[in-house]
């Protein structure tokens, strides 16, 4: 889950990391009366979505006059976004951050996060603030930065110094050395205490007057861990979720949209992902991914037809079941009773395998319901694929060996 740069920077005050003082508005009269509070020499007016790249795409506007940020507010207020982080659609501006400027002396890249091939917390930081870290990563490696943590022994001193020489604020400023191993220890205890997956500053700035201030915040958090943090649960923005996905948890479904048109009902995230490599070699493109999970029952394959059948790209729907723990014939009953009750439009395959995968078939086959059994993978999704049209004109593979 991710929340708002507002949503991060409160998380980093609470926890001893220097932000700019700011709130969080709605509207213009709002921007008129925080302003008037805030009166400062300059005002920054930023534009709230879950997606970064804003400063570029017009979203961060600054001014020295306080009577400006009403005007400011209303020109962003339900504007749409693009940048390189939302994709062409972009996103509507609903609500704005307010804050105090800085007067800027260097800005930095610093980040949280968690290494893949230790498991262990790693910071990345870097000079180069204020650009996409993407960019330098790929054009300049050397200027990335990498200390990792051990967690059973916890953010030392030592980390945040290495830190702190390898970025060079030795001359850069030696006064932040000691405020930024501080700040970084105080992130550290952020990053775990809310099992955060990622928290990114990109600026850090060390102002004119010698400070280091979080001038921008993002932070992602560990989904399985939510229901240990109620504060953050209420962080939530729902308006920068796409919508089936907020049906699909409700449902307790794993749900992710994609572009294609080949709706996928599946269970086992393994077999799921072997899905939609299948439905691309028969030529086709996957809808999305959908894990129904071990314990499929009548009642979640409902939902997952529900779901799927919303989708206006789903031109045909394959259902692709491995009876482990799950017995097929109960999955047979289940598509049975659904199909009764979610009128599916589009050409269905179904596809069982494992314990009682006879007995499923069967009851689907006499069921009078117009749909395709198959029980071998390849068969399934050519059939599929033959039903709905290739998007492909060439398959991504040869498909051999079958
Ligand atoms: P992003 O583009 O979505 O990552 O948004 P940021 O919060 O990083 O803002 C983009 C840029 O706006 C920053 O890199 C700064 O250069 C600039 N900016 C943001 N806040 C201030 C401020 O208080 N003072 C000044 N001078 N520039 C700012
Ligand atoms: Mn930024």
């Amino acid at each position: 889950m991710n929340v708002h740069e507002f949503q991060a920077k409160s998380l980093f005050a609470q926890f001893g990391v220097s932000v700019p003082k700011g709130k969080e508005v709605k509207t213009p009269l709002q921007a008129e009366k925080w302003a008037r509070e805030l009166n400062s020499p300059v005002f920054v007016v930023k534009a709230q979505i879950h997606a970064g790249g804003r400063g570029k795409a017009g979203g961060v506007k600054i001014t020295k006059n306080q009577a400006d940020v009403p005007g400011l507010v209303k020109e962003l207020i339900g504007k749409t976004l693009v940048t390189h982080q939302t994709g062409p659609k972009g996103r509507k501006v609903r609500r704005l951050l307010i804050e105090e400027g800085a007067g800027i002396a260097k800005e930095l890249y610093l980040s949280l996060l968690v290494d893949r091939d230790t498991g262990w917390p790693v910071v990345i930081a870097s000079t180069e603030g204020g650009m996409e870290i993407e960019e330098v990563a790929a054009h300049t490696p050397e200027k990335i930065i990498k200390e990792l943590i051990d967690p059973a022994v916890g953010f030392q001193s030592y980390n945040g110094h290495n830190v702190a020489f390898a970025l060079g604020l030795n001359t850069i400023e030696p006064a932040v050395i000691n405020p930024f191993v501080q700040m970084l220890g105080n992130l550290y205890k952020l990053f775990m205490d809310k099992n955060a997956a990622m928290v990114e500053i990109n600026p850090l700035v060390i102002t004119t007057d010698k400070k280091l201030i979080a001038l921008d915040g993002k932070v992602s958090f560990d989904d399985n861990s939510l229901y240990k943090h109620p504060d953050v649960q209420a962080m939530r923005d729902l308006n920068e979720e796409e919508p089936l996905e907020i049906e699909a948890t409700a449902s307790n479904l794993n749900y992710v949209k994609l572009d294609g048109n080949i709706g996928c009902m599946v269970n086992g995230a393994g077999l799921a992902m072997a899905t939609m490599d299948v439905i691309k070699l028969a030529g086709s493109e996957p809808a999305n991914f959908l894990d129904v999970g071990g314990g499929a029952t009548k009642e979640t394959v409902a939902a997952g037809f529900r779901i799927l059948l919303k989708d206006k790209n789903v031109k045909g729907i394959f259902i692709n079941i491995f009876g482990g723990i799950v017995r097929c014939e109960r999955i047979a009953h289940g598509v049975i009773e659904a199909a009764k009750e979610v009128k599916i439009t589009v050409p269905l395959v179904v596809r069982l395998q494992g314990t009682n995968a006879k007995d499923g078939r069967k009851l689907l086959k006499d069921s009078g319901l117009k749909l395709e059994v198959a029980d071998d993978l390849w068969e399934a999704a050519q059939k599929i694929v033959g039903m709905t049209g290739k998007k492909r004109s060439k398959p991504a593979a040869a498909a051999g060996g079958h």
